[in-house]
Parts: structure tokens; C-alpha cells; sequence
């Protein structure tokens, strides 16, 4: 008998014994190493682990079979992506990465054929990776519509010229989309910009640098580039969409996004709670007197523990919504998800490296890592107020009369 609303079918829960045991076998063991160390000297070893992923049938669980992957939809994806949480390697090993997820999706659906055989094939393949350049360091990213970016034609190309930053994964990417504004005298000002692809070996491109996150900059996969445009040219037919459609593309690549991170926010919840709980009850304050004995300890778990549970129903119901009535009717559960969310996350990673005292804050464990490199989760995707906004603007139109 079921035993939960949301159970996962059983299809999708025998995948996920088959990722679970990956993970603790392949994944777990080298996590630490990988990412406190250089991600750079490891992409042989991850290469590896990656063609053994193909090699079980796990790899790209978000594509269709026809393009190499498990042909699952996104309900069932968040499942998949919950679990691959527990690692900062589990979406990189099995190809269903941010950036690169949105990229595909994006691709898959706006980019012509020829983008598609280029680009999109290989990043499928996880032969390549890939970055998205929207926001600038001069223009509030919370209202990305303010952009110097320009794309102008001239005969059959674009010539672009702009800075962005926070362009993730930039480092040791073959290519970025771009947003640019190809129309500045457009009235509308949600039809003034375009995506467009640009390779990252055009000598008009150039990656400033890896900006530190709280004094670590990463490298390759695991971080933030500043880059810049200087008369970049790029053929006319790397647009993707139509010419003024950015903004439009850019909610389409968000909805199915936002439940990813959501999801994949569950699971480093899940992974903190789980060290939070062991830490509690090896740690003695006397002989006989664990942590786990006191009660503030034991308030941590719990609320922990609901808010979990809450964040996971929130999100899966979203997600079932947008699978069978598109992203549009679910447009304020996806906000609600995202502020709600992330702020969970902020509080079991807080709780987590308070009950390990010190040693929660070494790089000896993963919370560290997480506390630094997932305090963005309140920023990007848009800003937490940002939704709270959008979703209050919308319970107080119901009470209007
Ligand atoms: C880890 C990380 C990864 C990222 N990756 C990418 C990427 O790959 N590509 C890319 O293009 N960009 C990326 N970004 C950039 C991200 O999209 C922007 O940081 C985000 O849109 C916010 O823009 P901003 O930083 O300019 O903040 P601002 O727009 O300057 O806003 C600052 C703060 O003001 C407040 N605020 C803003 N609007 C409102 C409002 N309407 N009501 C109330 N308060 C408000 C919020 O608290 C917000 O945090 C990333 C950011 C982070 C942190």
C-alpha cells in the first residue's frame, strides 16, 4: 500500500537504489578531496566515474532515450535530483547539471538544427560543458531588464560587446549563451533582448576571472566567472528563438529550474540533518551524555525535520502541477518553493555546523562548503523578495473586489 502522497513509483524508486548505491560507492568516497581540492587535477578520475554512469544506464536521467538519457519526466526527475543532492558531484557525474540542464532544455527546444548537431549534442553527451551570461556587474540582476550588452548586426553576424559576471561555470566551458539587447528602441521593454550563443574560443571572449565566493574562487565546474564581450562576432544563426525573445526564453529555461535546485536543495537538507543527527549522538558532554540529550538539540532536529518535509511536499506538488498544467499555472507555487526553500536550507546548514561546534566550520566536512557556496540559493533565480512579492501581489488581487 502506498504509504505517502508522493511515494515514488516504482519505477523511479528502483532508480534511485541504483544512484544511491553509485553514490556511496563512486561518489561519497572522493567528494571531500574533489571539491576542497583542485576539481581540475580530478576531471580524469570524474570522466571516468561519468562513462561508468553510461555504462549502468544512469546518465542524463532528464533526457529522452532518443538522445541518451532515462526519458524521464520532470515529477519523476525531482526525485532523481533530490538524492543527487546529497553530493556537490551528483548532478556534475550524471550530466544534469546547473547551468548546463537549463542550456539543454533551452536548446532543445528554441535552438535550429545546426545549433543543435554543434552544440547541443555534445553538451548531451557530457563531452562539453556550458555557462549562461545574463546578468552585469553594473544593473541590479533582479530586474535583468537594464542591460549593456549590445548585439548589433552587421551583414551576416552579431557583433557583441558587453560585461557580465556570475556567469557559473564559465571556466573550462566550450560555450555560453548571452543574453544581449539586439533592440534598444523597442517600447517593450521585455522584447529589447536576445539569447545567443557564443563559442568560448572567439577571440572576441575573454574570462576575467573566477570570483572568490567567501575567499574561494573554484575552479572549472565549481565557479563564477566575470567575462567579457570586445567585439565578439558570431554568425547571425546562433541566435536562439527569435530576435527580441531573451526574456520570454529565459522563463521558459527558470520554471523546470527552479524545481531542480528546490529538489537538489532537499537533498543537501537531507545529507546536513543526516551528519547533524550522527554528530549528536557520537558527541558526549560527559560519559553517557550525548548532545542528542539536550533539548535544544533535539528542537534543531525536529524543526529541521518538518521543514524538510514540508519543502519536499511543497516542491513535488509544484512540480506535479507544472507537469500537468505547464509552468504558467504553477507560477506562484514556483516562487513560493523558491523562497521557501532556500530559507530551509540556510537553517538545517546553520544547525548542522552548530551542533558539530568547531569542526562545522573546518573544511574537514562538507558543510562548510555548502554554508559558503549555497548561500546564493537566496540570491540567484531571483532574489527571495522577489517572489515573497510576486506571491503576496497575488493573495491580495484575490481579496480585492
Ligand atoms: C551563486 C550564484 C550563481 C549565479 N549564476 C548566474 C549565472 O550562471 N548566470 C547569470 O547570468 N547570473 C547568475 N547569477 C546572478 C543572479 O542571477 C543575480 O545575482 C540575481 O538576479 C540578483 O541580481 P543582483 O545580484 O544584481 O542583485 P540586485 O538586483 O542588486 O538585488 C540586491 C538585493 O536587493 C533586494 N531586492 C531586489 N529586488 C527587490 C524587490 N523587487 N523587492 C525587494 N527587495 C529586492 C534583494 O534582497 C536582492 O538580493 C548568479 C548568482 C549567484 C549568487
Amino acid at each position: 500500500m502506498q504509504t505517502s502522497v508522493f511515494e515514488a513509483s516504482p519505477k523511479v524508486a528502483e532508480l534511485l537504489q541504483r544512484y544511491e548505491h553509485f553514490l556511496k560507492e563512486h561518489i561519497f568516497p572522493i567528494e571531500l578531496e574533489v571539491i576542497y581540492g583542485s576539481f581540475k587535477a580530478f576531471l580524469p578520475k570524474l570522466n571516468e566515474l561519468r562513462n561508468l554512469a553510461k555504462k549502468e544506464g544512469l546518465f542524463a536521467p532528464h533526457l529522452s532515450t532518443s538522445e541518451g538519457g532515462l526519458g524521464l519526466d520532470l515529477f519523476e526527475f525531482a526525485y532523481i535530483s533530490e538524492l543527487l543532492g546529497r553530493s556537490p558531484l551528483g548532478h556534475y557525474i550524471f550530466n544534469c547539471q546547473a547551468p548546463d540542464i537549463g542550456n539543454m532544455e533551452l536548446m532543445h527546444q528554441f535552438a535550429s538544427e545546426e545549433l543543435k548537431n554543434k552544440y547541443l549534442k555534445p553538451l548531451q553527451e557530457g563531452k562539453i560543458r556550458s555557462c549562461f551570461a545574463m546578468t552585469e556587474p553594473q544593473h541590479a540582476g533582479s530586474n535583468p531588464v537594464h542591460l549593456s550588452t549590445r548585439a548589433v548586426k552587421e551583414g551576416d553576424h552579431y557583433i557583441i560587446n558587453g560585461h557580465k559576471w556570475f556567469t557559473s561555470s564559465a571556466d573550462g566551458a566550450s560555450f555560453t549563451i548571452v543574453m544581449a539587447v539586439t533592440d534598444p528602441e523597442n517600447e517593450n521593454p521585455y522584447q529589447k533582448a536576445s539569447m545567443i550563443l557564443v563559442p568560448l574560443d572567439n577571440p572576441g571572449y575573454q574570462l576575467l576571472r573566477n570570483i572568490p565566493i567567501m575567499g574561494d574562487a573554484g575552479e572549472d565546474y565549481i565557479s563564477h566567472g566575470e567575462v567579457k564581450f570586445t567585439d565578439c562576432k558570431v554568425p547571425v544563426t546562433n541566435l536562439i528563438g527569435r530576435e527580441g525573445a531573451g526574456f520570454a526564453l529565459a522563463q521558459e529555461r527558470l520554471g523546470p529550474g527552479r524545481i531542480h535546485h528546490c529538489m537538489r536543495w532537499i537533498g543537501i537538507c537531507e545529507r546536513a540533518m543526516e551528519m547533524m543527527c550522527r554528530r549528536a549522538i557520537e558527541r558526549e558532554l560527559d560519559p553517557g551524555r550525548p548532545l542528542a540529550s539536550q533539548q535544544t538539540i533535539q528542537n534543531w532536529i525536529a524543526e529541521s525535520y518538518a521543514e524538510i518535509k514540508a519543502s519536499r511536499l511543497m516542491v513535488l506538488d509544484t512540480a506535479f502541477k507544472i507537469q500537468h498544467h505547464g509552468a504558467k499555472a504553477a507560477k506562484e507555487d514556483i516562487s513560493t518553493i523558491k523562497f521557501y526553500v532556500s530559507k530551509v536550507l540556510m537553517n538545517v546548514i546553520d544547525r548542522a555546523i552548530q551542533v558539530h561546534g568547531a569542526l562545522g566550520i573546518t573544511d574537514d566536512t562538507m558543510l562548510s562548503f555548502w554554508y559558503r557556496h549555497e548561500r546564493g540559493a537566496r540570491i540567484y533565480d531571483g532574489p527571495d523578495e522577489v517572489h515573497k512579492s510576486v506571491l503576496a501581489r497575488k493573495i491580495i488581487k484575490s481579496y480585492q473586489v
